[in-house]
């Protein structure tokens, strides 16, 4: 059996988790751990010292323990996962998914949380479409047009973009369509890894909402992020991946995760035309998945 928290070590957890939460970080990832003996002997495997706090009355530092002391009572079972109990996302208490994104969309607010913000954009691109989709679109981020509009793949690429659905057989309008990043880089830059880990964390959240039955990852940053993976697009495309968004509870009763496919970003296709058809058979091997009948003529 793992051995138990001290209780005031996890009020202090508790509390330094909520201030997190505060700031719309609900996300945390835990490293492996292997105790050994003499380790679960002394319980208290994080150096308390290394735990600041800060009062949200008055904007100071504090230990873990005034932290603790200060803080709401948190109805913790002992054996629960103090990560899942207490970092539920305000989204989740919701059933109306157009609620549910417009939480989200509040959370992020007038979002500074990266350099993006700061680099000429116009306005924050959220994402649109369905909000109950069985198909989702994601790609990198705004270019110019997007950034205008403030909506995603609205240019030519989106022009692309509108061709495959429309080859598909359904609309745009059927599927949700987001950006792993949601300001547009400047100069139409690839956006920065720590920029993308930035910004993906309310995408996630996104997905979690809308509970796709099937995500097509437009281009490498996007099939890179969402799957944390370093390969060639050559290696990620042509298969399917089992994907759940981080925060995502393994025995979620909702919504198991969903399949995820890559394929060509439509800027990228626009470029090189001569890809046009491989992008077309990643989009027949989505079809098949969802059970969408082929249309009699393609794009
Ligand atoms: S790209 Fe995302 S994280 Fe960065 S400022 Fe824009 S909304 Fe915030």
């Amino acid at each position: 059996m793992p051995p138990k928290l001290d209780p005031e070590l996890r009020r202090a957890l508790a509390a330094r988790i909520r201030y997190y939460n505060e700031m719309g970080i609900y996300d945390f990832y835990r490293r492996p751990v292997s105790l050994h003996a003499e380790e679960i002997a002394a319980p208290i495997a994080v150096d308390e010292q290394d735990i600041v706090s800060i009062n949200p009355n008055s904007g100071e530092e504090m230990s873990p323990r005034k932290a603790a002391a200060i803080a709401m009572p948190v109805a913790v079972e002992a054996d629960e996962n103090i990560f899942e109990v207490i970092a539920l996302k305000p989204e989740q208490s919701v059933n109306d998914p157009v609620k549910a994104l417009k939480i989200i969309r509040e959370d992020l607010g007038d979002c500074t949380r990266c350099v993006l913000h700061k680099q000429g954009r116009k306005q924050i691109v959220f994402g649109v479409g369905n909000p109950t989709a069985d198909l989702m679109f994601v790609g990198e981020g705004p270019g110019a047009d997007e950034d205008e509009k403030g909506e995603p793949f609205v240019g030519r690429a989106g022009q692309l973009l509108n061709n495959m659905i429309k080859a598909m057989g359904i609309e745009r309008e059927q599927v949700y369509i987001a950006n792993i990043v949601k300001c547009r880089p400047p100069g139409n830059r690839q956006p920065e890894r720590d920029e993308c880990a930035t910004c993906s964390p309310f995408l996630m959240r996104q997905i979690a909402v809308v509970k796709p039955r099937v995500i097509v990852a437009l281009g490498a940053t996007a099939a890179k992020t969402l799957l944390a993976m370093n390969s060639s697009m050559i290696q990620l495309r042509g298969r399917f991946y089992d994907f759940r968004p981080t925060g995502v509870r393994s025995n979620d009763p909702s919504w198991d995760g969903c399949k995820l496919a890559v394929t060509y970003h439509p800027a990228f296709l626009l470029r090189d035309p001569r890809q046009k058809g491989e992008a077309w058979k990643d989009l027949q091997m989505v079809m098949k998945e969802l059970g969408m009948k082929a249309p009699k003529a393609n794009a």
